[in-house]
Parts: structure tokens; C-alpha cells; sequence
């Protein structure tokens, strides 16, 4: 278990929880999102790629639109890494922009979602909607919320480049972080949240930090999805233990805690059939609204 030197406190906001009619986020704008991502002029946006560059531009564009923040004045942040894989150096890119808290600026938690996927095999474009077009609208809109609602501390809002190489971009991220890693409360990262036959989003990373479980156990219980803990050692083994699964694990190996959001693998799942039309667009737009409303209704005092 992480021991941090803040403790975490929970605020309801009666607003957020009282009515799941009010919506927080346009569903239109929400899916659009994915189904641009999605499409097959980005070619599975794999790293490196001229897909990759055209997915950047569209996710760029929103950052600039929305009216996010940067640092060092550029949404950019490029890296290097080699791959023993392919034996090859890669460069990525995060993009990576904030929206200031309106109490306390010093401070921030990380949402975050990859934006690239595996590319073309054996002349099939990898469309990845779900993964991970879908963790990406969702940043989108969220940041769009968070601009209008700012919250007490900062908001990172990170679309990270190469984690289907191997959580590369969420490496990059903490070992040259743009804020001192001590400041970052919490990362929040998305990933594969658009699509299960039983309406079950998964919400991974509470074991380690169980100071988070109350808030989450209750915004869950009224949620119009179902909500299930898990995935996350000691109780799960091998496959089925996704603490280093996505991004997330590089916040973990730094002690940070972290909130993973994702599904159950599918029978899409990196495959080249993980298209925009098996989005399930209810259970997407409402997993967005509870990853909104389990941001907003923690109250983070350290
Ligand atoms: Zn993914």
C-alpha cells in the first residue's frame, strides 16, 4: 500500500449527483470524436505515423479550441525511447495542456488517455474505437467541462503517444514530468470505455489506495452503469491483473495513485474489427459522465 504524505478527503457535490438527466457532456460532440479518431484515414494512428501526425492535429486543435493551458508554451512534449521489440529508436509525442485550479494551482491530477494504436497488418487498417479513440473523446470533453467548471487544483489533461509500445509516452510523462512529480495527486487514466455487453465499467487502482474507495463505492451505487472494482493485485493474478495494463502502471511504479477506467477485453480487442459501430453510444456517453462525476466529487487535501 502507498503511503503519501496527504490525505484525501471527499466532497459530494449534491449537483452532480443528484440528477443523471442533467448532462454534463454533449453526447454528439462525444462521439464524434471517436468516430474522426476512429475513421480509417487515420490509419490506427500507430506511433511515428503519418496517422498518428493527422490523429495529433484533430487532438491539438481541441486542446486550442477549448482553451487549455501549456507549458513551456507548447501542448508538444516529444520523447525518445528504444524498443528491444523491434529493435528501432521511436520518437512520440504527448500532448499535454491544463486547466489552473481556481484554489490552489500548485497541485495537479493527471487525466489521462493514449491516442495512438497498432497501425496497419498485413494491409488492415487497426481502427481501434475503443481502444483508444473512445479514452481520448472522453479527455476532450472532460477538459471542455473543467474549463467552464474549473476544479480546487490543476487538471493535466495528457494525451499520451506510444503505449501500445509499451507505456511509453506515460514513462516519458514521470521521468520528465512538466510539474514537480510530488505535486501530482492523482492520475486518472482511460482506456477501453466504450463498449460491454453487461453495461460494466471497471474502476482499478482502489486496492492500492483505499482512501479513494468511499466516494467511488457511492457515486457507483447510483450510477446508471454498472460499476465493479478490481483487476489490481493481490486479489487478481497474471492476464487478469491490470495495474500495469495501460498507462496508469507508470504512475504506480512512481507511488502516485491512480484510478484506471476501463472494460473487460472483447472480442474486438486489438483487432481490426474495433470499429466506431460497435460503440455501445448510451453506455460510452454515461461511462463519461461517471468518470466526470468521480473527478468533480473528490475533494483532494494533502
Ligand atoms: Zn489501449
Amino acid at each position: 500500500m502507498i503511503n503519501r504524505f496527504f490525505l484525501l478527503t471527499f466532497l459530494f457535490l449534491f449537483y452532480y449527483n443528484s440528477s443523471s438527466a442533467q448532462h454534463l457532456i454533449n453526447k454528439d460532440s462525444l462521439l464524434a470524436h471517436v468516430q474522426e479518431l476512429s475513421s480509417d484515414k487515420y490509419e490506427g494512428r500507430e506511433v511515428e505515423s503519418t496517422g498518428n501526425e493527422l490523429a495529433r492535429a484533430y487532438i491539438l486543435q481541441r486542446f486550442q479550441n477549448i482553451g487549455l493551458k501549456s507549458f513551456d508554451s507548447s501542448y508538444v512534449h516529444p520523447f525518445k525511447f528504444y524498443s528491444r521489440f523491434t529493435r528501432k529508436t521511436y520518437q512520440g509525442k504527448n500532448l499535454i495542456g491544463y486547466v489552473p485550479g481556481y484554489k490552489d494551482a500548485d497541485h495537479f491530477v493527471v487525466l489521462s488517455a493514449h491516442y495512438d494504436h497498432v497501425g496497419i497488418k498485413k494491409r488492415k487498417i487497426y481502427n481501434g474505437a475503443d481502444d483508444n479513440a473512445s479514452g481520448v473523446g472522453t479527455l476532450i470533453e472532460i477538459a471542455r467541462h473543467l474549463t467552464q467548471y474549473p476544479l480546487p487544483y490543476s487538471v493535466i489533461i495528457a494525451a499520451f503517444d506510444a503505449e501500445e509500445i509499451g507505456l511509453r509516452g506515460a514513462d516519458a510523462f514521470v521521468e520528465d514530468p512538466p510539474v514537480k512529480l510530488d505535486s501530482i495527486l492523482l492520475n486518472i487514466n482511460m482506456d477501453m470505455i466504450s463498449r460491454n455487453k453487461d453495461n460494466e465499467i471497471y474502476i482499478c487502482g482502489t486496492a492500492y489506495s483505499p482512501f479513494l474507495r468511499p466516494p467511488l463505492d457511492s457515486l457507483a451505487k447510483e450510477a446508471s452503469i454498472k460499476v465493479s472494482f478490481g483487476h489490481e493485485a493481490p486479489e487478481s493474478t497474471g492476464a487478469d491483473d491490470w495495474t500495469h495494463a495501460s498507462d496508469h502502471g507508470k504512475f504506480h511504479r512512481k507511488e502516485i495513485p491512480f484510478l484506471y477506467f476501463g472494460v473487460e477485453d472483447h472480442e474486438d480487442y486489438h483487432e481490426p474489427t474495433d470499429d466506431f459501430e460497435k460503440i455501445m453510444p448510451d453506455f460510452y456517453h454515461q461511462v463519461s459522465e461517471f468518470i466526470l462525476r468521480c473527478l468533480t466529487a473528490l475533494e483532494l487535501n494533502y
